[in-house]
């Protein structure tokens, strides 16, 4: 509680100025980082320790599901040709191909976690962000790196969701990944992931703001 406490009265020196009660949408949660790093691990934590904030914005995917995986909560799985046909309607805020796959954020997988009146999670790559970036909506972007290229390898290995070749392409990727996560004006933020507890209370921090309006929000609506 202690290390929780400390991160987020000095992370908050740096959050922006702007208040967000002057925007209508509560702002958008981007989260990238290497595969492997631990972001779906810090999302579910979130999701789990603020339940009602955060919603999952549910990606589309040409890649096959792994064990456990469920269409249409963690992705929904299409065939690449389902995919091309959305694209080309235009029904996309990002698409990219990534380790061999083509990924993408419906507008609707968007719209429909703020519909919620639920803060949306986009868990994508770096091409996404940029895409993101370009756009007009409100975000926030935080880059989730590894203590080190090794560690990223055991835990892709430690997962056992992908074969050696798998995690040997993305572990590659993953340089260029980590390059652009120092590229001027494309994250706000930079979390190392050593440990899991530390990395959750620095993103805890990040998004006091967020969270100071969500309970707002929820208090407003009790009334
Ligand atoms: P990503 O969503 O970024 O691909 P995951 O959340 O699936 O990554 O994490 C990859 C693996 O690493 C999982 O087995 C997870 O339990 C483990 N992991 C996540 N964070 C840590 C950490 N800080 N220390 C050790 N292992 C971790
Ligand atoms: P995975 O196959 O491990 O679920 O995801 C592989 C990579 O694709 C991760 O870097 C993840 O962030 C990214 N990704 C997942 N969904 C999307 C998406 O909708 N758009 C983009 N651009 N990347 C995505």
């Amino acid at each position: 509680e202690n290390v929780r406490a400390h991160a987020h009265e000095y992370f908050s020196t740096f959050l922006p100025t702007a208040p967000l009660d002057s925007q209508k949408k509560p702002r958008i949660l981007v989260i990238c980082g290497p595969s492997g790093v631990g972001k779906g691990s810090l999302i579910h934590k979130l999701m789990k320790e603020y339940p009602g904030v955060f919603g999952f914005s549910v990606s589309h995917t040409t890649r096959a599901p792994r064990p456990g995986e469920k269409d249409g909560q963690d992705y929904h799985f299409v065939p690449r040709a389902e995919m091309e046909k959305l694209i080309e309607e235009n029904g996309f805020v990002e698409k990219a191909e990534v380790h061999g796959n083509f990924y993408g954020t419906s507008i609707r997988a968007v719209e429909d976690v703020q519909g919620q009146g639920k803060i949306p999670i986009l868990d994508i790559d770096v091409q996404g962000v940029r895409q993101v970036r370009r756009s007009d909506v409100e975000a926030l972007y935080i880059f989730v790196a590894p203590p080190s290229q090794d560690e990223l390898t055991k835990r892709l290995t430690g997962r056992g969701t992908e074969s050696a070749e798998v995690i040997a392409k993305r572990v590659a990727n993953s340089t260029a990944e980590i390059e652009a996560s120092s590229e001027p004006g494309l994250f706000d933020h930079v979390i190392v992931n050593d440990r899991l507890d530390t990395a959750f209370a620095e993103l805890v921090a990040l998004l006091h703001q967020d969270l100071k309006l969500a309970a707002k929000q929820d208090q407003e609506q009790e009334k």
